[in-house]
């Protein structure tokens, strides 16, 4: 058994942020990834899209992170070359009765501490674009758009410069928690037998099945796992839009099929929203077909037969059909009572703009003892 200082599970914008806060707080970190390669789950299927933190419900760990991560997000991408573009948001109502959706927004937004929000009128939202239909609008200025891969790159050679290593093709298969540390199966090529002091256990789609397999660990503090599918379809050509245009919320928690661009300039526009029982990323083409109708509501002009199947991400969930949205959960010691773990569990949207703020936030729940 080889005794080492601190384990990240999983190489995803999350676990590197994490390893790069660990390593940079002075511990020994060891970056366990499943893959051959880091960021190629979640992390490298989403929006890309830089939230502003407008939806979540005020004072939730998905509000509070999201409005401090998108301010160290957009500071790390200044001071580190990482390709980012503050292009703003529209977020549109299509009829009438979608305007009073807009006016919960713009209170939930101020109370989440977003304060620059505007209300548009539907003739100032088309003068800013003009293919858009709305009759009234809300235009979110600090949403942004990000190159998620070169901001993993970024992270994972800080986390490196600081002495972090990054092992590839190491599945953890299990953990013991005893009173020396935690104990770690790791399967792969050259299984290997690991002790840490601390495990933070990233791992998205599989880190409540993985929390299962830790012995010690009350199975009461693992929240049960749910996957939601979201395939992007993509517009060849063009962009009509030079803003991210996102319809008003409905009844469901997912933001709906928004426009989103890349920084190539590209549209595409997605995710949708099915539940699954297992993590497939094959998109089918038919799945189009509603799409159409959704994005013609704010964009008419949307030609016939264009959109490309593009690529498809999946939603780590925590709450099922007909739950409320459940909250990103950073389980540390004194919710679980094992010394050194953290548990994160359910970070889906918005995982990406918060990494940097749930990174903070996972050496503040280790506690002192850990460092
Ligand atoms: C469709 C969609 C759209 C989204 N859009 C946005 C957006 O626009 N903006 C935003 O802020 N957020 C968005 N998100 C959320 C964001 O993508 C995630 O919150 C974030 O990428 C999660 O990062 P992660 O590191 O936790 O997970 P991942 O990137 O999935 O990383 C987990 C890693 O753990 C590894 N792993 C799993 N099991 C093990 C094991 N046993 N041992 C070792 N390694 C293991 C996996 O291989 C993987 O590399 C979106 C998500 C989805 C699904």
């Amino acid at each position: 058994m080889e005794d080492v200082d601190a384990v990240v599970i999983g190489a995803g914008v999350v676990g590197l942020a994490v390893a790069r806060a660990l390593a940079q707080a002075g511990r020994e970190v060891l970056i366990l990834e499943a893959e051959n390669a880091f960021g190629t789950g979640t992390s490298s299927r989403n929006s890309e899209v830089m939230h502003a933190g407008i939806y979540y419900p005020t004072g939730s760990l998905r509000a509070r992170l999201c409005v401090r991560g998108k301010q160290l997000l957009y500071d790390f991408c200044a001071s580190h070359g990482v390709a980012h573009q503050r292009c703003g948001k529209l977020i549109v109502a299509a009829t009438a009765d979608e305007l009073p959706a807009l006016d919960r927004l713009l209170a939930t937004a101020h109370a989440n501490g977003v304060p620059d929000l505007q209300r548009l009128g539907a003739a100032e939202a088309q003068a800013l674009e003009p293919a858009l239909h709305c009759v009234g609008a809300l235009l979110s200025p600090s949403t942004g758009i990000i190159d998620s891969h070169g901001l993993m790159l970024a992270l994972l050679g800080d986390a490196e410069a600081a002495g972090a290593v990054l092992a590839l093709c190491a599945p953890v298969q299990a953990g013991r928690c005893t009173p020396q540390g935690i104990e770690l199966d790791v399967g792969g090529e050259e299984p290997m037998q690991l002790r840490a002091r601390t495990v933070v256990n990233s791992a998205s789609l599989q880190a409540p099945a993985l929390a299962r397999q830790f012995k010690g660990l009350d199975a009461a503090h693992i929240p049960h796992d749910h996957l939601a599918k979201g395939c992007y379809f993509t517009l060849p050509g063009r962009a009509p839009f030079s803003r991210l245009v996102y319809p008003a919320p409905g009844q469901s928690s997912h933001l709906g099929v928004h426009l989103t661009l890349d920084l190539g300039g590209q549209a595409r526009f997605g995710p949708s929203f099915e539940w699954v029982d297992a993590i497939d990323y094959t998109v089918d083409a038919a799945g189009a077909d509603h799409f159409y109708a959704e994005v013609r509501r704010y964009w008419p002009g949307l030609p016939d037969c264009v959109l490309q199947p593009g690529y498809a991400g999946i939603r780590p969930k925590i709450s099922g059909p007909g739950e409320p949205a459940a909250d990103f959960r950073i389980d540390g010691p004194a919710v679980h009572g094992v010394p050194g773990l953290v548990n994160l569990f359910g970070i889906e949207s918005p995982g990406l703009t918060s990494s940097l703020a749930i990174a903070d936030l996972v050496l503040e729940r280790l506690g002192p003892s850990d460092f």
